[in-house]
């Protein structure tokens, strides 16, 4: 339902936390988080409300991190459990993702994977990318190319966002049928489901077309279509008033 990924000098915990809340006006049933610092990913998520999420972060080790996702979800498929909470992980532990939409043959991926041997945690049909992502990593050129190779194989709306443990400060987003917006910074840069989770930091924007991948650095915003040729973007500035 709200997605923000972040890199650059802050505390992803701070910058993420803030703008899940900036768009928990949206509605939503969990809420989780995910970091690479000094080459670990860190996962936290709770089912209900983000406070509960809050509360489980003042009572863990969560690690100061410079790159994260955060994800409220609003279900479709599982339940609203811990378990069924963004951000998914892949099982080898590397790439963490989280998914607003519904990729609509999720079931037929998922058996082709449990066939192959991976081992499901949740009911939900976000899991699927986590898995084919960090497969496609084993051999792809980078999180472009692996992210253009998994949405080759999706069927449905998606906005996607991941990690991987090995790609310290990048954070790959694609999508299809579904916003994602960039927020540009000062030695930062974000992306969001909504302009909204980052307002507070940069209102300088470029508005993702259909079909397009983006890969943020610190100072650095690379975007390609699905066939993998640079895109054209928009890019504007907000200027309506958010104080409210
Ligand atoms: N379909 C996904 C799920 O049920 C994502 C839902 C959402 O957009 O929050 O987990």
């Amino acid at each position: 339902c709200g997605i923000i990924g972040y890199v650059g000098p802050r505390d992803a915990r701070d910058v993420i936390i803030s703008g899940l809340r900036r768009l928990e006006y949206r509605g939503y049933d969990s809420a989780g988080i995910a970091v690479v610092a000094d080459g670990r990913l860190s996962v936290a998520k709770k089912a209900g409300k983000l406070a509960n999420l809050e509360a489980e972060l003042a009572t863990v080790d969560f690690p100061v991190a410079h790159q994260g996702i955060g994800h409220t979800r609003w279900a479709t498929h599982g339940a609203p459990t811990y378990e069924n909470a963004h951000p998914h992980v892949s099982a080898d532990g590397r790439v963490a993702v989280v998914h607003n939409g519904i990729i609509e043959n999720f079931a037929d991926l998922r058996a082709e994977l449990t066939e192959a041997g991976v081992h499901f945690k949740s009911e939900t049909d976000t899991e699927v990318v986590a898995h084919l992502l960090a497969a496609e990593l084993q051999s792809a050129d980078g999180l472009i190319d692996a992210m253009r190779a998994v949405v080759a194989r999706l069927q449905g709306a998606f906005t996607l966002v991941a990690i991987d443990v090995t790609r310290p400060g990048e954070v790959v987003a694609a999508r299809r049928n579904s916003p994602l917006v960039v927020g540009v910074g000062k030695d930062e840069n974000f992306v969001a489901s909504d302009v909204l989770a980052f307002i507070e930091h940069t209102r300088d924007v470029v508005e993702l077309g259909q079909d397009q991948i983006v890969l943020i650095t610190a100072d650095d915003i690379t975007v390609v279509g699905f066939d993998g040729q640079p895109a054209e973007t928009a890019r504007y500035h907000v200027d309506w008033d958010t104080s409210a």
